[in-house]
């Protein structure tokens, strides 16, 4: 950790940091924290993959969220030590016995599996009060920019089969389904809702708890999705009319729509052609996510010169490439730029507290893991009129 500093500007002026820099903004994550605590009709878990910095996981603590959805032994780790009354579920339904026993002797209680044989696995190396959380995969094309139901979730026939297995082993059993990351749609969770309630009919099991998973969007340039209180709302009615009738409790495990504001990345210009701008940082480094998302993940962005100054000159296209010596290492979308911006200027990309620095890789041995905390807002980006 840098420090703290009041604005990007005063840390620029002070620090002329010359590796990308992670900036967190604590104040925006307790402002996403205390909109799902008061909004959504169930305990929030913090899905920790998207950003496991410990200062993350105490401020969202501080607001009231001590469940997390974890993925890894690194994970489960970074979560025993910073936050050591938090209550994990390891929500990755493919876990070797190792993981599994780890997970166990650090006290996680809660397993996602998708299959019997998953379920047998996780069974056999634990003990009594293990809860099997039955993940079920989502129909296609419900609304999310990234889809996560080819990869894991069961489908129909062997959710119930799992349900009726997990009931014949005599466990308290919970479900869980991901709608897919950066889901523009509320539609998506009733249709979670809806389905995984009939099939736990069909399967004549008795769930107390469905995790409605993550997804919920982040709001990019490009978004166009209603706020979080519509999605809030739809969830609240589908929970009155089918959860509670079966004493089904709901959770949601939420990462990007907790985390996105509360980071952003500085990254510094390096050299300027007439066209085209290196940045000290790209799609290997903590724009990663932006490779995957296109235009669907347009971050906001602002330059910032050198003294810390906001440029904010007639603006003009730039393509804009990282640092690696790969060809591909280009962003997506070309940069707009005003036409001041100059090498050892800043380009600061908002929304990257979620998915930003734990993407990064160390390709061409240029990973940072610098990390300052900002007390300022992001304000007067690109595509702000009042900038
Ligand atoms: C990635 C992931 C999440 C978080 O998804 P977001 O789209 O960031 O909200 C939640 N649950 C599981 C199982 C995940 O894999």
């Amino acid at each position: 950790m840098i420090g703290r500093f009041s604005s990007v500007a005063a840390f620029v002026a002070e620090e002329s940091p010359e590796v990308p820099v992670h900036l967190l903004r604590p104040h925006r994550l307790t402002a996403a924290a205390r909109d799902f605590v008061s909004g959504f009709p169930g305990d929030t878990l913090y899905a920790v993959k998207c950003n496991a910095h410990p200062l993350v996981l105490e401020t969202l603590r501080a607001e009231g969220i001590r469940h997390f959805d974890v993925a890894s032994p690194m994970e489960i780790r970074r979560v025993k030590e910073t936050v050591p009354d938090g209550v994990m579920f390891y929500h990755h339904p493919a876990k070797t016995p190792g993981q599994i026993r780890l997970a166990w002797d650090l006290g996680v209680k809660y397993f996602a599996v998708d299959c019997i044989d998953e379920l047998e696995k996780v069974a056999k190396l634990t003990g009594s009060g293990m809860v099997p959380m039955v993940r079920l995969a989502i129909p296609k094309g419900s609304g999310a920019v990234y889809d996560l139901s080819t990869k894991f979730g069961a489908q129909p026939e062997i959710f119930m089969a799992t349900l009726r297995r997990a009931r014949a082993m005599g466990l308290e059993t919970g479900v869980t389904f991901h709608v897919g990351s950066q889901c523009l749609d509320p539609g998506a969770f009733s249709l979670g809702i809806r389905l995984a309630c009939g099939l736990i009919d069909e399967a004549g099991a008795t769930v107390g708890l469905m995790d409605i998973g993550g997804g919920f969007p982040a709001y990019y340039r490009s978004t166009g999705a209603p706020p979080l209180a519509t999605f809030f709302s739809l969830i609240d009615e589908e929970r009155r009319n089918w959860a509670e009738p079966r004493g089904i409790r709901l959770a949601c495990e939420p990462g990007r729509a907790l985390a996105s504001e509360g980071g952003s990345l500085l990254a510094r210009v390096n050299l300027m052609k007439p066209e085209a701008i290196y940045l000290n940082d790209g799609i290997f480094g903590g724009l990663t996510e932006v490779y995957w998302g296109k235009g669907d993940l347009s971050l906001p962005y602002r330059a910032i010169s050198p003294a810390g100054v906001l440029r904010t000159g007639a603006q003009r296209s730039f393509t804009a490439y990282g640092p690696t010596c790969d060809g591909n290492d280009k962003l997506p979308w070309p940069l707009e730029l005003p036409g001041d911006t100059r090498e050892g200027d800043y380009i600061e990309f908002n929304l990257l507290g979620a998915y930003g620095r734990e993407m990064a890789a160390s390709y061409n041995g240029m990973k940072s893991d610098a990390v300052a905390v900002i007390d300022a807002d992001f304000a007067g980006h690109h595509g702000d009129e009042a900038a």
